[in-house]
């Protein structure tokens, strides 16, 4: 196996390019990538301000990596969801990654100065816990955004978690949500600009990133995350994917160029929203979903992780 460009021994084989990389022409593969992806959907331009939603993961440290080595300027925002053991060591992988390179980490605990985690809420609600965990994500990163002043919030979303989301939102035609799977959406309504700059390259290949470039990163996933569906409609497209590379892609981005603008984002087209009573956000009603959330979990008495992961195991 041979480097397409330069013909020496490759480290990877990318089956969809039918194409071939040693190290130093794989991580310039990444960056190119990256770079297109940032020109064709307008993410960001030279100068501008980045805030990069870090999670511990291989993904938010690649991206934030990669932004730096395109000579862009990101601050990382971490925000602790209180998951047990899976939160303490992400957020030293976090915290590790930006004190070796010098870059500037916020970093927001939701247990300490909002009252709740994402098993309490996840219990208090009765729903999901990613339903409570991607609210409180939004809330969170929107609100930095503002008060810091970012151009742009970026998350380390791949292929493969938009395809699998695509192809869930498709599976059950939700429409409101087909509207938000740009990889840019706008900044409008007092929501900031948020982008995916990763979008053109897959899980596989920024875990493949961060081994070469020596990022060591939380490798679990998350103990919510078992039984999530997105990891389902992942496995069923890796199997599509294994029989017929260059689908997913061909999903994704052809979705993007024939359908995307038929559907409308309610959050940036809506003309409705109000600024929350409370802290100011952006609100369809008086309060925000984030300041209800507060408040709904204000008297519960925390509750371990451990208890919704073992109430799962014996589903
Ligand atoms: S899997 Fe769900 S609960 Fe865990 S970090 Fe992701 S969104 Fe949050
Ligand atoms: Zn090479
Ligand atoms: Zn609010």
């Amino acid at each position: 196996m041979k480097c397409r460009v330069c013909r020496e021994p490759a480290v990877i084989d990318i089956r969809r390019h039918n194409a071939n990389f040693c190290r130093d022409h794989f991580l310039r593969y990444c960056r190119d990538q990256v770079q297109r992806a940032i020109d064709e959907f307008e993410m960001a331009a030279p100068g501008e301000q980045l805030l990069v939603a870090v999670s511990g993961g291989k993904d938010s440290l690649a991206v934030w990596d990669l932004l730096l080595e395109l000579g862009y300027q990101a601050d990382g925002l971490y925000i602790g969801l209180g998951i047990g053991g899976y939160s303490d060591v992400s957020g030293e992988y976090a915290r590790a990654f930006a004190e070796q390179r010098n870059l500037h980490l916020i970093e927001i605990d939701l247990r300490s100065e909002h009252g709740f985690d994402i098993p309490t809420a996840s219990a208090v609600t009765r729903r999901v816990p990613c339903s409570a965990c991607g609210l409180s994500k939004r809330h969170l990163f929107d609100g930095a955004a503002r008060a810091g002043g970012y151009d742009a919030v970026v998350t380390g979303h791949n292929l493969d978690d938009e395809a699998a989301v695509l192809y869930g939102n498709v599976l059950r035609w939700q429409t409101d949500y087909l509207g938000r799977q740009r990889p840019t959406l706008r900044a409008a309504n007092g929501f900031p600009r948020k982008v995916k700059p990763l979008v053109r390259l897959t899980e596989r290949e920024t875990a493949a990133y961060c081994i070469l470039r020596g990022i060591d990163y939380q490798v679990e996933e998350c103990p919510m995350a078992a039984g999530n569906k997105h990891l389902r409609y992942k496995d069923a497209l890796n199997e599509v994917e294994a029989q017929s590379p260059g689908t997913k892609h061909d999903f994704y981005f052809r979705f993007l160029r024939q359908a995307v603008d038929r559907f409308v984002d309610a959050d940036r087209d809506a003309s409705t929203l109000e600024p929350c009573v409370r802290c100011g956000s952006p609100a369809s009603g008086e309060v925000c979903s984030f300041c209800r959330l507060i408040e709904r979990t204000a008297d519960a008495r925390p509750v371990p992780v451990e208890f919704l992961t073992r109430r799962k195991s014996k589903k």
